[in-house]
C-alpha cells in the first residue's frame, strides 16, 4: 500500500529550518538571545494545508491579516494544536473586533481611538484579553494604517491608563522604497521610551535588519509557505 505523504507542501519544513537558521544567525551576531525572537509564520492566502505543514514542522504561531480568513482556517487548527498561537496582522475594522477578540491571541494592528475603545469594551464582555500591538506609521504614508510616530506617546497612555489595555507593543511596515533600518530603529525608540517591550517588525525581506534593529518578533510570509497567488 502506498502511504499518502503527509504533507503536499514538504518544501516547507524546509523553509522553516532555513528561517530559523537564519534567525539564530542574526541574534546571534547581534548579541541577543535566539529565544527573544519569536518568528510569526504569516500563512494569510496559503490555505490550511499549508498550515498543516507547518505545524508538522514545529511552528506554532502563526499570522493573518484578516480575521474572516483566520475564521475560516484556524479554528479547527487549534482543536488540534491547543498551544496554537494566533496573531492579526492586518487592518481590523471596528465591526470585526468581537471575532478578533474571541479568536485571535494577539492583535498587531491597534492604530486609532475608535478601535481601541471597541476592543477595551469586547474585552470587559468576553472576559478575554488578546495582547496589543500599536501599529506605526513610521514612514508616515498617507495610504497606510498606522498612528503617526509624534501622536505615539499620547496614543499609548490614552490605551494603557484610561482604557487598560494589554498593550504589549509597536509594530511597524516601512515603506517599500526605503532602506528599513530607520524605520527599525526609530519604533525601537518610541517602543523604549514608553516601556513597552514589543518590536514587531521584520518581514521576509528584511528581517535580519530588524533583529539587528531589535525586533521581538519578525513576520514571514513568502520565505516560508511560497508566493502568494
Ligand atoms: C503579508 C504580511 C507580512 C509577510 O510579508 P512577507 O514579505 O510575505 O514575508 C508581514 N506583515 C504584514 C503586516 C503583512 O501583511
Amino acid at each position: 500500500m502506498i502511504r499518502a505523504t503527509m504533507t503536499s507542501f514538504p518544501h516547507i519544513a524546509d523553509h522553516l529550518t532555513e528561517i530559523r537558521a537564519e534567525i539564530a544567525k542574526a541574534a546571534k551576531s547581534a548579541e541577543r538571545a535566539v529565544a527573544g525572537v519569536t518568528l510569526i509564520a504569516v500563512s494569510k492566502t496559503h490555505p490550511v494545508e499549508a498550515v498543516e505543514a507547518a505545524l508538522t514542522a514545529g511552528q506554532r504561531v502563526f499570522g493573518e491579516n484578516r480575521v474572516q480568513e483566520a475564521l475560516e482556517k484556524f479554528p479547527r487548527l487549534r482543536e488540534k494544536h491547543p498551544d496554537l498561537e494566533l496573531h492579526l496582522i492586518g487592518p481590523l475594522q471596528s465591526n470585526k473586533a468581537r471575532d478578533a477578540v474571541q479568536h485571535c491571541d494577539v492583535i498587531q494592528s491597534l492604530d486609532r481611538d475608535k478601535l481601541a475603545e471597541v476592543l477595551a469594551a469586547e474585552m470587559a464582555k468576553q472576559n478575554r484579553r488578546p495582547k496589543l500591538f500599536i501599529q506605526v506609521n513610521t514612514g508616515e504614508e498617507p495610504q497606510k494604517a498606522g498612528i503617526a510616530p509624534g501622536n505615539v506617546d499620547a496614543f499609548v497612555a490614552h490605551c494603557r491608563d484610561t482604557l487598560q489595555l494589554p498593550l504589549v507593543g509597536l509594530m511597524c511596515i516601512p515603506p517599500v522604497d526605503q532602506h528599513p533600518a530607520p524605520h527599525f530603529a526609530l519604533l525601537g525608540k518610541i517602543a523604549a521610551r514608553n516601556g513597552l517591550t514589543g518590536l514587531s517588525m521584520g518581514m521576509s525581506g528584511d528581517f535580519v535588519s530588524a533583529i539587528q534593529c531589535g525586533a521581538t518578533h519578525v513576520r514571514i510570509g513568502t520565505a516560508i509557505f511560497g508566493k502568494r497567488g
